[in-house]
């Protein structure tokens, strides 16, 4: 397009004449003065959608009635009163109302009273067109700042190690804060207050340009897209940016959860910035507009790296920003308090402890707002404090807590709910309030229903505290402080590893051959079993899958001694493993008795026990089965939400999906470091094996929690575990993006780097 033809074009068209200068700015817009000094803006789009067009257009007129003092771009229709008009070549052409005034980014530091009028002005904005409600408007873009994480992957672009560490945290802390985000109240924003397109005259707010990047949003995204501009330009960015805040507030006072996200969506914004520039660089390093805030926004982002989120949070509510918590004490003291008062024999997870406050998601948050990726807290399925099962158990809570002699629908209502997770063979509940508890009843209704006594079991397993338990898992009666043998009434098989074990690397026969072990203990042993407990998927042992066609091989033993097959699903069930609801059914078996704790409640004491109704009918010989809390009512409408929340957010076909990425990416770094001896998993329960040399399999012990160590520093919460503590276990709350899979994938890679180095 040559300014001639516009110019023609313009006389022709709009009866306008006049001359025709190119604006700066990313957009192709021209500013035409006439010979009497009037002046409009034209502005040229290639790709545009007329129905976005159309919005902004109604958004400017709405904000130009709402706010009369504030310049804004309206439409000048064209000779047949149109706003829009499309040129030969298929652009299209608006003219708009020019709004004189200086950029925010060219108007000097700005005063106390300018940036109190700013907020002022983005919390009118808001009002006026935050219910302008246009299903064109359900739109995201590359600024889309609800979407920053579609940038996060370029990370890898920036060279520098100690920016690109900064830019890893602002992701991880623009991620942690996208869980809130769906709550807040929503509506039209503006969506690109930048320093360009903020129009002052001393202290006053003059004009408001540029509704390009308009879109339905969190509310809040306005305020933390401008933030992040006028930070770039102040000496004391946390300080101009809280009179902001201030001066927002004041006009339209935001809540609690909004404060929350804005600090972690100005990282975000920042953090979209410079890697969009460094994006864009390989397209074209000599760009004249592309590059204007990269080197101010880089500026920023290294100086607020060094501020906790808690303390930002806090800096920004001015009057409202209220600590969410205020420690009681440093934490030494309160470790030593915590000494003084809480049994020795509880331990606490890494060097540095982690006191935590609160969480959302698939993270926790530390007293100084810092986020920790949770990846192998597997109890919280759904997320932590997911608002949906949040509410259920406090509604619940507020009518009526009673026990199981009373008659009341939710108990009943979650047993069928369950119950119809699993095959019609397992058609009777009982419910508990722990996996112990679970297990112990387990025990007692293998043992009321083959009038025996044993338990056979696998080698590494847990299942539980009680005396009973304890003596039932070798995990701890082998380990420190154990006994250091099984009890006679105990029996146990080897764990059917694929990777280490007498049966390794037998491929397809390798099931069998470790089905057929079972049958071996079975012989060998002269007392007959009562019932073989066995992990579906077997995780204190190491994160470790059986081999196909294991337990349809074991649960033939047992069943043909006598025994009844009892799968502890504690720790693998719901939906985790991703091809099934239950990790039993990947084997093609149907146990007697299944039970389930952990992520049953997302958090709240509570576990189930399901079996036949001809054992649970062995078990009712008249003697009542009872248990104060289990299966009261705030329990059973919490299972029952945890159940809604993951079909209704998808999150079996998720974990499948996910876990395929992540394992994939755990599969491309072990083909890079000989530390990995072995990757494995199912669906979002997944183990890295750390061996010193992969032929003699020699265990990685230090490497792997010196590794989980290094991991805590970024902000990844990673564990270890197995018979030499040298597998990473990834169980993670599936929540989990592939966002988080990925910045974990790069942070493993350079640690792994590090560790050979
Ligand atoms: N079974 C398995 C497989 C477990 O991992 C655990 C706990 N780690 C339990 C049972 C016991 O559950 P709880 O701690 O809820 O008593």
């Amino acid at each position: 397009m040559t300014t001639d033809f516009l110019s023609d074009w313009l006389a022709r068209e709009h009866g306008l004449t006049g001359e025709l200068v190119r604006l700066p700015g990313e957009n192709e817009n021209y500013l035409v003065t006439s010979a009497a000094g009037e002046r409009v803006v034209a502005k040229l789009q290639r790709d545009a959608d007329i129905a976005q067009l159309d919005i902004e257009g109604r958004a400017a007129a709405l904000l130009a009635a709402a706010v009369p003092a504030l310049g804004v771009p309206v439409a000048v229709p064209n000779r047949d009163g149109e706003s829009v008009s499309r040129l030969p070549d298929g652009a299209v052409l608006r003219l708009l109302e020019f709004v004189p005034g200086t950029p925010w980014g060219e108007a000097g530091e700005a005063s106390v009273a300018r940036c109190r009028e700013l907020g002022r002005v983005l919390a009118c904005m808001a009002r006026a067109l935050g219910s302008l409600c246009e299903p064109a408007a359900r739109r995201s873009h590359a600024w889309d700042l609800t979407a920053a994480e579609q940038h996060r992957d370029l990370v890898r672009l920036i060279e520098d190690d100690s920016r690109r560490a900064v830019l890893e945290r602002a992701f991880h802390l623009f991620a942690s804060c996208r869980p809130m985000l769906d709550e807040l109240p929503r509506g039209f924003i503006h969506g690109d207050a930048n320093d360009e397109n903020v129009l002052v005259e001393g202290d006053r707010i003059v004009g408001i340009l540029d509704f390009g990047d308009s879109l339905e949003n969190p509310l809040v995204c306005d305020l933390a897209i401008a933030l992040s501009y006028v930070m770039q330009h102040a000496s004391d960015p946390l300080e101009s940016a809280a009179h902001v805040v201030a001066g927002y507030c004041a006009e339209r006072p935001m809540s609690a959860a909004e404060l929350d996200v804005l600090y972690p969506l100005v990282i975000g914004r920042l953090a979209v910035t410079v890697t969009m520039c460094a994006a864009r660089r390989a397209v074209d390093r000599d760009h004249a507009t592309w590059f204007v805030s990269e080197r101010t926004a880089w500026q920023t982002l290294m100086a607020l790296a060094a501020v906790d989120p808690e303390a930002a949070r806090v800096a920004l509510g001015g009057d409202s920003g209220q600590p969410t918590f205020a420690p009681s004490a440093d934490l030494d003291a309160l470790l030593e308090r915590r000494r003084r008062t809480i049994n020795p024999s509880l331990s606490i997870a890494y060097r540095e402890p982690i006191r935590v406050v609160r969480g959302r998601g698939q993270f926790l948050f530390d007293d100084r707002g810092r986020p920790l990726l949770d990846l192998f807290n597997n109890v919280w399925l759904v997320g932590l404090c997911h608002p949906r099962v949040v509410a259920a158990g406090q509604r619940q809570m507020a009518r009526l807590n009673t026990n199981t002699r009373y008659v009341y629908d939710g108990l009943t209502d979650y047993a069928e709910r369950l119950l119809a997770t699993l095959p019609p063979e397992l058609d009777t509940c009982f419910l508990l309030n722990s996996g112990t508890e679970a297990n112990e009843l387990a025990v007692r209704l293998a043992r009321a229903h083959t009038g025996r006594h044993d338990m056979l079991v696998v080698d590494g397993a847990y299942h539980g505290h009680s005396s009973t338990l304890i003596a039932m898992s070798p995990y701890k009666f082998m380990g420190r402080g154990g006994t250091g043998r099984p009890e006679p009434w105990v029996h146990v098989a080897p764990t059917p590893d694929g990777y280490r074990g007498p049966h390794k690397g037998q491929g397809v026969d390798a099931g069998h051959a470790y089905g057929d072990e079972v049958g071996r203990v079975l012989q060998a042993s002269e007392r007959p079993i009562a019932g073989f407990v066995c992990e579906s998927l077997f995780s204190c042992s190491g994160q470790i899958v059986p081999p196909d066609g294991y337990m349809a091989r074991a649960f033939e033993h047992v069943r043909s001694a006598g025994g009844v097959c009892i799968a502890d699903e504690v720790q693998v069930g719901f939906a985790r493993v991703g091809t099934h609801f239950w990790a039993f059914s990947r084997q093609d078996v149907v146990p007697d008795i299944v039970v389930m704790g952990k992520p049953i409640g997302n958090g709240h004491p509570m576990a189930a026990v399901v079996t036949r109704s001809e054992i649970a009918g062995s078990f009712a010989n008249g003697m009542e089965f009872f248990a104060t809390f289990a299966g009261n009512p705030v329990s059973c409408a919490i299972g029952l939400a945890v159940i809604d929340v993951i079909e209704q957010e998808g999150l079996q076909q998720h974990a499948l999906e996910l876990g395929a990425h992540f394992e994939h990416g755990l599969r491309d770094l072990m083909t890079r470091h000989a530390l990995i001896g072995d990757v494995r998993g199912v669906g979002l329960f997944l183990g890295v094996e750390l061996v010193r040399d992969r032929a003699t399999l020699e265990p990685a012990t230090a490497e792997a929690d010196d590794l989980a160590n290094r991991m805590r520093r970024h902000g990844v919460l990673l564990s270890t575990d197995g018979p030499f503590s040298n597998v990473l276990k990834i169980k993670p709350p599936m929540t989990l993006t592939r966002g988080d899979v990925d910045m974990v994938l790069r942070l493993l890679e350079r640690e792994l780097d590090e560790i050979r180095a």
